[in-house]
């Protein structure tokens, strides 16, 4: 028996814009007085009229571009009409037929999965329970939502994982959301069901899910149960029937909250209060051009440097930390690559850091001296300098960290440590390896100033004479 599961994920993205979606509200609704952030549209009053946040429309577009998508020149927003009681109008302004984005493509691993859409709508109020009563805050009704469909060519929980991660990692990359799964900015719902020997399970769409861990223990708990439905079964024909189940994170179960209703139940039909909404060639271009160099660029850019995979995962992980990479190393010079990305992968990942705060010099003065520092100095001098703003060398002569790398200076001391430790010269001529103390008291006599490695030469060498 070949089980192959098909998983699709529904991923919804708040924006960070100014204001709503369609009303001039404050958009940003974390730890807001509940019910301060709203007027007649978002409360869905009647006779108010919407009015489209352009910024979203744009940066839907741009979302669109980066995940390879078409953009729809011509759109129009449609109603979805279902109730509940966090949606005050009785109907979600969002996009069906015309999706502002169609038909992208994200490549994770060695899959390329297919987006079908990436679509603009408005988000829900919110449901507070408080002592056994509900409670309504519509602080949230009417923030800009973008919600990205994939095509079901996800072939496991960890690559559903993954695909979350990039594009987690591209919307904030563009700057346009926080996409805090933890804080609900981003919220995804997967589809799964599962190609037993050519037959097909239900499909079945999973709601709830709140963490990244929780996507994937969801999936896995749901190709089980499939798999275990099935056998009980033995589904005849292919099924076509939907289901829509929770996930309990508390019971690590999802659990059927009902039979999937068809796109006709919505009642989709278009915005009769929004015109259509028109964006030419030449303003999608625009868009375009304010496209920031992607993860996947930067991370060919890096390898192309010489970089191991590891850093060029790190250094491309997040856009304020590879733009430092890139301001500090300007050049093409692979060993002042690998230099900078061991420091601000090791002494400086471990502080705050910041692009106005990161001066390029510091790196190269360090770089420049590096054969005169330890490199446990060096580690030391960057983030001194970075927490200063004080030039690495002066650091280094102040704290006497500069390594005489002066032959004839070590010499003359070289043959003094000789000339007093008789004993430990003896020892030499019979273990080379017992060397280390003569080094030891070259240094001690140096104040820890001589070039360890120079000074081990320079004693070998007399010693041989
Ligand atoms: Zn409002
Ligand atoms: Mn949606």
């Amino acid at each position: 028996m070949t089980t192959t599961p098909i998983i699709g994920l529904e991923v919804h993205i708040e924006l960070k814009t100014k204001s709503k979606m369609f009303c001039g509200c404050d958009a940003q609704h974390f730890h807001a007085e509940p019910n301060t952030h709203t007027c007649p549209v978002c409360l869905g009053l009647p006779g108010a009229l919407p009015v489209p946040n352009k910024t979203a429309c744009e940066w839907c577009i741009k979302l669109g571009l980066a995940l390879g998508c078409t953009i729809n020149e011509e759109t129009f927003f449609e109603r979805k009409n279902y109730f509940y009681p966090d949606l005050a109008k009785s109907y979600q302004i969002t996009q069906l037929q015309k999706p502002f984005s169609i038909n992208g493509h994200l490549k994770v691993d060695e899959f390329d999965i297919r987006i079908n859409r990436a679509h603009q709508e408005e988000d829900t109020g919110k449901s507070v329970h408080v002592n056994g009563e509900t409670l309504l805050d519509f602080n949230r009704s009417g923030v800009p939502l973008v919600e990205i469909v994939s095509e079901p060519d996800i072939p496991s929980p960890e690559i559903a994982k993954k695909y979350l991660l990039k594009i987690q990692q591209i919307v904030r990359y563009l700057g346009i959301s926080d996409a805090d799964i933890e804080k609900g900015s981003m919220r995804c719902e997967p589809t799964i069901n599962l190609n037993i020997d050519g037959k097909f399970t239900p499909m079945a769409e999973i709601k709830n899910v709140a963490s990244l861990t929780g996507v994937m223990t969801a999936i896995q708990y749901e190709i089980d149960r499939q798999t275990q439905q099935f056998e009980i079964d033995h589904i005849e024909k292919n099924s076509t029937n939907k289901t829509t189940r929770g996930w309990d994170a508390d019971k690590q179960q999802t659990f059927l909250q009902r039979e999937k209703e068809g796109s006709a139940d919505y009642r989709y039909f278009p915005e009769p209060d929004i015109p259509p909404i028109i964006f030419t060639k030449e303003q999608i271009e625009e868009i375009r051009q304010t496209l920031p160099e992607m993860p996947d660029v930067k991370f060919a850019k890096y390898k192309a440097l010489n970089l191991s995979d590891y850093d060029a995962n790190l250094l491309s992980e997040d856009a304020g930390f590879s733009a430092i990479f890139d301001r500090i190393v300007n050049n093409n010079d692979p060993t002042y690559a690998k230099f900078v990305a061991n420091l601000l992968i090791g002494p400086l990942k471990t502080i705050e850091i910041t692009l106005e705060k990161i001066n390029p010099t510091h790196f190269k003065t360090l770089y420049d001296n590096k054969d005169k520092l330890s490199s446990s100095a060096i580690k030391q001098l960057i983030l001194d300098a970075y927490n200063s703003g004080d030039d690495p060398l002066e650091l280094a002569q102040k704290n006497n960290l500069l390594q005489v790398s002066d032959t004839g200076a070590i010499e003359t001391l070289a043959k003094e440590v000789i000339a007093a430790n008789p004993k430990a010269v003896a020892d030499y001529q019979k273990n080379p390896l017992s060397i280390g103390f003569l080094i030891g008291q070259l240094m001690k006599a140096s104040k820890g100033s001589a070039n360890p490695q120079l000074s081990k030469e320079i004693l070998e060498k007399l010693l041989s004479l």
